[in-house]
């Protein structure tokens, strides 16, 4: 698409354009491209590999401040609360997730809806942190996602009907969906959401146009793999990293979004948390819990996997994305991974082997480990800041709190961050914060929560929690932050035109120097974001976007910061900017062919 425009005169754009709707819909080749595709939005992280870095740069830091509102939508309804949903765009339509399992097709030149789904949920789903939704995938003539009662769900482009309605899982046993699913040759990728109910993380994949199950490959170690209804495998080796029966109900969950590396055929699934939290209950190092899982797209298996945090005691799971990028050291590229974890360092793996090349912390505070041996690869504890196992004697057998950074909310959470091959940074929306924890007894029961853990989130700056961080992956330096007072639990999005755009839940989309970090724009949206802003270009005119509404786990689980913060409205909009113009192509509702203007 935008690969062969980009060889064309701009007078040929539109017919170029148009060209799509007679094509097969979204193809493998064009995800493959996503990341240099400019014309949409064809997948979550703009590309697979999850950069969320887009090559225009007719926005740029030199006119950013003409920046103006195109249109605005709003999801309606009573349903609000929190809006994580990063938009995907395609041949004209917009479509975006929202809260409580919708879905929109939006004219992207009007504004105006196309179609709606609004799933019906049943009662007593279990969504542990707010009932979001991080967006959709795009295949053919297919928008999938999944929703909270964990259903994987396509839908027509065009009409918006139901083409076919998997059911991923027992929403009763604490399963739900919240990620984008992630599409690579011909299979719809997926994870699984319930860490906090003692469900076993897994990977599906199935047939794209169909939904039929390919493969499954569960998380946690010990637990036996599918592919075509036959065993396909154990992940690991029974009872090597787990005592007992304790991996028949591990955690481990996959509830953030995957990314996908063509060059090696590697699917990255993050998994969350070992279940329960009390990791006395769990001598081990737990795999494959709180770790980086690398599988192949073709077999099913286990290639490499990387642990962030062996035996976690602190809810620190490893489901933020593994970004992926080829780093410069000593003269050489390296096909590496970066990933900004909860536990509060920041990670870069060779992406084919998993091999630790580079960890640092990319927040001030972190008490539960000293580093991360290089050689070992391993975390470098700090015993006595471990919660302590229950306490038969004391009130309630509560164990020894410890106060822990950064808190379970993590130095970083679900709010992507962004690579810019042209500064070579890392843009890591950051979190600093701390939590007291302490253990206390539990028993695993079917549906019911499954931590044998308390807690309380605390502030630790009086001024700030939120931080946007440049970070070099190479030396690990902070090149510049900005400081925000509520805690960053949106994206953010990179540009060639030497821009990086977050958003914040105090409403405003920003948009800064990459170089510098000097603000240059921001728009105040009305309510708070907690989500990816996305970039594209028609017409011959570059496009931003972001969905606002403030919600997600920090209001539901923030404590002190929850009180700090508990002054923010929700909403639930997306709203698209573009360079103010009085030759505007984009309110007319009219195909305008560029030769005119
Ligand atoms: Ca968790």
């Amino acid at each position: 698409m935008s690969r062969s425009k980009s060889l064309l005169p701009s007078l040929l754009s539109l017919a170029v354009a148009l060209s799509f709707t007679a094509q097969a819909g979204v193809t493998d080749a064009d995800l493959v491209n996503a990341n240099k595709i400019t014309t949409g939005v064809l997948s979550a992280g703009l590309g697979s590999q999850g950069q969320r870095f887009s090559p225009l740069a007719k926005i740029n830091t030199n006119n950013v401040a003409g920046l103006v509102p195109a249109w605005s939508f709003s999801f309606g309804g009573e349903k609000q609360r929190g809006q994580e949903s990063q938009p995907v765009v395609y041949n004209g339509k917009m479509f975006v997730t929202a809260s409580y399992s919708r879905i929109f097709a939006i004219d992207t030149k009007t504004g105006n809806q196309l179609w709606k789904y609004e799933h019906r949920l049943p009662d007593g789903i279990m969504p542990c942190c707010d009932v979001v939704n991080r967006g959709a995938a795009l295949y053919g003539d297919l928008v999938i996602f999944g929703t909270l009662d964990a259903h994987l769900i396509a839908l027509d482009q065009n009409t918006g009907k139901v083409v076919w309605d998997e059911k991923l899982d027992d929403y009763k046993a604490g399963h739900s969906y919240t990620s984008a699913p992630l599409v690579a040759k011909g299979l719809v990728m997926t994870g699984i959401s319930g860490g906090e109910f003692g469900v076993v993380g897994r990977v599906d994949a199935r047939d794209a146009k169909t939904g039929k199950l390919v493969w499954t490959r569960p998380t946690v170690e010990g637990h036996m793999g599918f592919m075509n209804g036959k065993e396909n495998g154990i992940s690991g080796e029974t009872n090597k990293s787990w005592p007992g029966d304790m991996w028949k109900t591990g955690g481990a969950s996959t509830w953030n979004n995957f990314t996908y590396d063509p060059e090696t055929n590697l699917v990255f699934a993050g998994t969350g948390n070992p279940a329960p939290w009390n990791s006395h209950t769990r001598e081990g190092d737990n795999l494959y819990s709180c770790s980086t899982v690398a599988i192949n797209v073709d077999t099913g298996k286990i290639v490499w996997s990387y642990q962030n945090t062996p035996n976690d005691g602190w809810d620190f799971d490893g489901v933020n994305e593994f970004v992926n990028f080829d780093m410069m050291k000593d003269g050489k590229v390296i096909k590496a991974g970066g990933k900004a974890d909860r536990n509060g360092f920041f990670y870069v793996n060779d992406r084919t082997n998993g091999k630790l090349i580079n960890a640092f912390p990319f927040v001030k505070k972190i008490t539960w480990a000293k580093g991360v041996n290089l050689e070992s690869g391993r975390p470098e504890y700090v015993a006595e800041n471990r919660p302590g196992t229950p306490n038969e004697a004391a009130e309630g057998k509560k164990g020894q709190m410890v106060f822990a950074a950064p808190s379970f909310l993590g130095g970083k959470n679900q709010q992507p961050m962004a690579y810019s091959p042209d500064t070579s940074l890392f843009y890591v929306p950051a979190n600093e914060w701390g939590m007291e924890i302490w253990n206390e007894p539990v028993g695993y029961k079917k549906g019911a929560a499954y931590l044998g853990a308390g807690f309380t989130i605390k502030t630790i700056n009086e001024n700030y929690i939120g931080a946007l961080r440049a970070v070099n992956p190479v030396t690990g330096k902070t090149e510049w932050e900005i400081t925000n007072n509520a805690p960053l639990w949106g994206g953010v999005l990179a540009t060639h035109g030497g821009l990086v755009f977050y958003g914040t839940p105090e409403g405003f989309l920003k948009a800064v120097d990459a170089k510098s970090g000097k603000e240059l724009w921001k728009f105040q949206t009305g309510t708070g974001i907690v989500a990816p802003p996305v970039s594209w270009e028609e017409n011959g005119q570059q496009y931003i976007a972001v969905v606002s509404g403030w919600g997600g786990a920090v209001p539901l689980w923030g404590g002190d910061v929850a009180k700090k913060v508990n002054y923010l409205n929700q909403g639930g909009s997306v709203w698209v900017f573009k360079l103010f113009s009085n030759q505007s192509t984009a309110d007319s509702g009219a195909i305008v062919p560029v030769a005119a203007h």
